[in-house]
């Protein structure tokens, strides 16, 4: 499936990434991933969001030889229109859950900016993300393939789009008995009718089946092409993927080096996750009662507040803990060897990240799919240990809610995991021959790398057929 040069150099791929971290940063290793096959890429999006990953990319093309570059291409966020805060262009940005409505009303502001930018470079295809649906809209009317970017795993696709159609979830008693989901209907299948196929960050051996579940029922080519994070080598931007960190790089890695392997639990709830101040206190009192080391980080917008950390906690924990306010460089933490638990709210590039380091989790999902990741960590590939949350929680009501979860279960799920024993020692043998598994997918000649080729190869037959439809249709005309 080697793609010759010529070949790739005529496609040009369109990217249309999520505002939201969870999304841009794997959506732009896929970006740059696709370059390295010789393909002309553009990203388009907000100067903000351009800002966080533009260093990395000037990186990229003065280093690798037949590197395309990629083109970087403005789009303007409408804040005015759409009641935002200025410079609100990323959903980490949010001063409060209540724009969540106005963010992504502006993000649907978005769709003559696009429009207008396809019609100018005419490229083969789009890649966007599922959040984005008036892509699908551009895509038709230029007739060019549209493929999908969800930002989680295919179990979770699947199981989402199962229960948005199942009648089964009707008839259930509780929001937490179990049911089988069914098979899916044609109505999901015409739904995502303009979507030609959906671009993963996940690799086949990881989910095998819901990958050809999700294929077999949606009726479209999935292309595994990840873990996504392991593009990145060079320590640089290992550190600055997707953000700034607010923590010196060497510092960290003093503190970590200074440590036994496997003994530091890692704590991150992702980049856009709010919990109620009381349950941040929960969470500062279990750590510091279980003894045990950790790395735990806190989005700056509620590490900053007052009266968050218990009182005297910091100067308490001082020779066991480090607190990180604002942005870690997480993937360059849980690849330490001391690092040897992931306590995180299942957003799948958490998930997927510290399968890819060996690292077993504590699940505390908090809402959305992250309670089916959860699943799949636990049950599933049976890496985890769940902190024992069964109610998600509804955007905006985390202040309203409280403290799920007391001191004394964090204190006790988080001795079950870095407390070792038999259960724990099979965990870590099980996740790190994962890790090793997504290592060889993304070498040369792995399932990952050999989708990227795939994928290439259909998005060139494709156009070629256009063109040559084209060509008949010229030639019928011209003989009329
Ligand atoms: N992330 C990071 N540092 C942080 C917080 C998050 O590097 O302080 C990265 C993390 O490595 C992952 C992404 O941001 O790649 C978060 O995505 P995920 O799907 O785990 O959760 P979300 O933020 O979308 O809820």
């Amino acid at each position: 499936m080697a793609l010759t040069q010529q070949a790739a150099a005529e496609l040009h791929i369109f990217f249309f990434p999520f505002m939201s971290p969870g999304h841009l940063i794997p959506m732009v290793d896929i970006a740059r991933l696709i370059a390295t096959h010789g393909i002309k890429v553009s990203i388009a999006t907000t100067p903000h969001n351009i800002s966080r990953f533009k260093s990395m990319l000037l990186r990229d093309n003065s280093s690798t030889a037949n590197y395309n570059h990629i083109n970087l291409y403005e789009l303007q966020f409408p804040f005015t229109a759409a009641n935002l805060p200025e410079n609100c262009e990323n959903l980490d940005c949010l001063p409060t859950r209540q724009l969540s409505y106005n963010f992504s009303k502006a993000t649907m502001m978005l769709q003559p900016q696009a429009d207008h930018l396809v019609r100018l470079h005419s490229p083969d295809a789009i890649v966007s993300d599922f959040n984005l649906p008036w892509t699908a809209q551009i895509a038709a009317k230029y007739g060019i393939p549209r493929l999908a970017f969800y930002g989680t795993c295919c179990f979770s696709i699947s199981i989402s789009v199962a229960m948005a159609i199942s009648s089964h979830a009707n008839t259930i008693s509780s929001d937490t008995e179990p049911f089988l989901v069914p098979e899916f209907f044609n109505k999901h299948v015409e739904a995502e009718s303009k979507t030609y196929g959906v671009v993963a960050n996940s690799f086949y051996e990881l989910e095998q089946e819901y990958v050809d579940y999700y294929e077999k029922i949606a009726g479209k080519k999935v292309w595994p092409v990840g873990p996504v994070s392991l593009f990145n080598t060079k320590t640089i931007d290992i550190t600055e993927r997707g953000n700034k960190a607010s923590i010196e790089k060497d510092k960290i890695l003093t503190w970590l080096d200074s440590r036994r392997p496997n003994d530091v639990l890692y704590v991150c709830f992702g980049s856009i996750s709010v919990f109620a101040k009381s349950q941040i206190l929960e969470i500062g009192l279990g750590l510091e009662a279980s003894k045990r080391p950790f790395i735990w980080v806190i989005r700056d917008n509620i590490a900053n507040q007052d009266g968050v950390l218990p009182d005297g906690f910091e100067e308490r924990v001082k020779n066991r803990g480090l607190i990180i306010k604002g942005w870690a460089p997480q993937v360059l933490i849980l690849n330490h060897s001391a690092v040897g638990g992931f306590m995180t709210h299942c957003g799948w590039n958490s998930v997927l990240e510290s399968v890819t380091a060996g690292v077993p989790l504590i699940t505390w999902p908090l809402f959305g799919e992250q309670f089916y990741n959860e699943n799949f960590v636990v049950n599933r590939l049976g890496i985890g240990v769940g902190i024992g949350v069964e109610t998600g929680l509804a955007w905006g009501e985390e202040e309203e809610i409280g403290a799920l979860v007391k001191w004394d279960r964090v204190v006790e799920t988080v001795n079950r995991l870095m407390g070792g024993g038999e259960a724990v020692e099979e965990m870590r043998e099980r996740v790190s021959q994962l890790g090793e598994l997504a290592r060889s997918a993304v070498a040369k000649g792995g399932s990952s790398v050999v989708n990227i080729g795939r994928l290439v190869e259909d998005l060139l037959s494709l156009k070629n057929e256009k063109l040559m439809n084209r060509q008949n249709i010229g030639a019928m005309r011209n003989h009329e």
